[in-house]
């Protein structure tokens, strides 16, 4: 910092911590990012967690949200070493009987996919592909008048339902319901709540819009490139560096906090009241996840091999099927065939495994803190649709939510999005505010996923949040 203390500090370097401070950074403001590991990239992380040569994604693995993020997109990032690539399918879904649906950029080959299905397919994203990234900034915002009012009423319309009943009132048949089941899947929640449709639809028309990517080299490309850019516009990162309390950072005008609520309560203490610290007391981290990763001497034996065009590949059946599974989940029960998301950037990236070997990425949710190994339970699911995956282990890593608490304070019980996203969590995060990244206290903000518009790999948390904190303070 030349020796001066900072303007702003950013405590944590995830994708929102770093977006908030490339933000400042633009707006002409001195920032420290405050790392607590010894690497930066939060939820990006990158590394061999198997057997050397091996690359696998600790977290975010592939990023429709990352492509499409209205503030990423401004930003040079590809001269800073980020490089997306795009598999030829975004979503693979086997089904139980027959062949796997794959959900494609190209509406038409989606639309023959899901057969008499397919022209409600087409009805039901096709108002948004009109103009996708005006709708994705008023969706990727906090609680506000929308710039684009009449597109958002057309969403809302939508993503007001359940996944489950809007699936069941637009589709016939089983497979266009279990595509939209398991794009709502990532909500974390039962499918039968309202708002559940939102996440269904955004990802659904995303796929539309953009070939789910994932990051050439492995997700950690992209916080990599964001604190390239930032060190480009003075900005500095200090890692290994765990900010226990306000009183232990230097001086500066604000504090912005890419962290979980609780931890903005504790480290600033006494400096917020002890009202608004209750109030952060009682946010919802909710479900968990459980994760493995494996070195494979393969590829994935799909037992429909199209499902290796996708980047993702959902897994778990029918609408019913999922809908059961994410349902008994929240009620804190491990369902016997979990829902899973399951990942393949080696068919995408060779540099993520040694020569003709692939790495295999698959999480399920789980009730929150749950000590239960599903090692399993996934295993049992990728082999029902690929008989033999089995076979092709060559070793896994398995990681539940204690072993992602430890290794990012923000995974509250395992939590991966910051916290609930249901319809009363969803706009109020972390507690109802008029502006939800400012506290109490002027100086300090919250700009991590516990924030609008939630998780993800996208920095638009961060960026409203330094946004705020550059209209209030500076
Ligand atoms: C298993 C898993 C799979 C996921 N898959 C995807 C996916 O495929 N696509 C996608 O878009 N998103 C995915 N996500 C979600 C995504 O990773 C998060 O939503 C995103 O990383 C949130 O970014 P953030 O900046 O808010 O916080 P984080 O990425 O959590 O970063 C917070 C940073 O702050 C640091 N920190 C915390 N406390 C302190 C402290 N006291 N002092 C200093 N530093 C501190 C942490 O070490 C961390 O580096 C996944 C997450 C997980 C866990």
């Amino acid at each position: 910092m030349g020796g001066g203390d900072p303007d702003a500090i950013v405590v944590g370097s995830g994708p929102n911590g770093l977006a908030a401070a490339v933000t400042l950074a633009l707006g002409g403001v001195l920032v420290l990012v405050l790392e607590a590991r010894d690497e930066i990239g939060g939820g990006t992380r990158t590394a061999e967690l198997t057997l050397p040569g091996f690359r696998h994604d600790v977290c975010s693995a592939v990023h429709p949200m990352g492509v499409l993020s209205p503030f990423f997109r401004e930003l040079p990032l590809a001269e800073h070493g980020l490089r997306w690539i795009r598999p030829e399918a975004s979503v693979a879904h086997p089904m139980p009987d027959g062949p796997a649906v794959i959900l494609t950029r190209s509406l038409e080959r989606t639309q023959a996919e899901l057969g008499r299905d397919g022209a409600a397919w087409r009805r039901l994203v096709l108002p948004f592909l009109e103009a996708p990234h005006a709708l994705l900034s008023d969706i990727l915002a906090p609680l506000r008048v929308p710039a684009h009012p009449l597109a958002m009423l057309r969403f809302g319309l939508r993503a007001a339902f359940s996944a489950n009943r809007l699936a069941r009132l637009l589709f016939r048949e089983e497979r266009a319901r279990a595509l939209f089941a398991g794009c709502a899947g990532h909500s974390i929640l039962p499918l039968s709540q309202p708002l559940t449709a939102a996440l269904g639809l955004i990802f659904a028309v995303t796929a539309h819009v953009e070939d789910w990517p994932v990051a050439a080299g492995g997700s950690q490309a992209i916080t990599r490139s964001l604190a390239g850019y930032l060190a480009s516009l003075g900005g500095a990162i200090e890692t290994g560096c765990r900010v226990e309390r306000l009183a232990d950072l230097p001086s500066a005008r604000v504090v912005l906090f890419d962290t979980s609520p609780d931890q903005l309560a504790r480290i600033a203490g006494e400096a917020l009241p002890s009202g608004y610290r209750r109030r952060l007391a009682r946010y919802r981290y909710g479900p968990g996840a459980f994760k493995l990763d494996w070195a494979l001497d393969g590829p994935i034996p799909w037992r429909d091999p199209r499902c290796r065009e996708a980047s993702t590949v959902h897994v778990g059946g029918t609408l019913e099927e999922i809908a059961a599974s994410e349902r008994d989940m929240y009620r804190g029960r491990h369902p016997e065939r979990p829902f899973l998301i399951v990942c393949q950037q080696s068919e995408l990236d060779a540099s993520r495994a040694p020569s003709g070997r692939h790495t295999g990425y698959a999480y399920c949710h789980v009730p929150h803190a749950s000590t239960l190994d599903r090692t399993d339970a996934i295993e049992a699911q990728v082999e029902r649709f690929a008989p033999g995956f089995r076979d092709g282990i060559l070793a896994r890593h398995a990681m539940g939510p204690a072993w992602l608490e430890r290794h990012n304070a923000n995974y509250v019980g395992g939590a991966i999005t910051g916290g609930v996203a249901d319809a009363f969590q969803l706009f109020t995060r972390p507690v109802a505010r008029l502006d939800p990244y400012a506290t109490p206290n002027p100086r300090l903000f919250l700009c991590s996923a516990s924030t609008p518009p939630g998780g993800g790999v996208h920095g638009m948390c961060g960026f409203h949040a330094a946004e705020a904190a550059l209209g209030d303070c500076f």
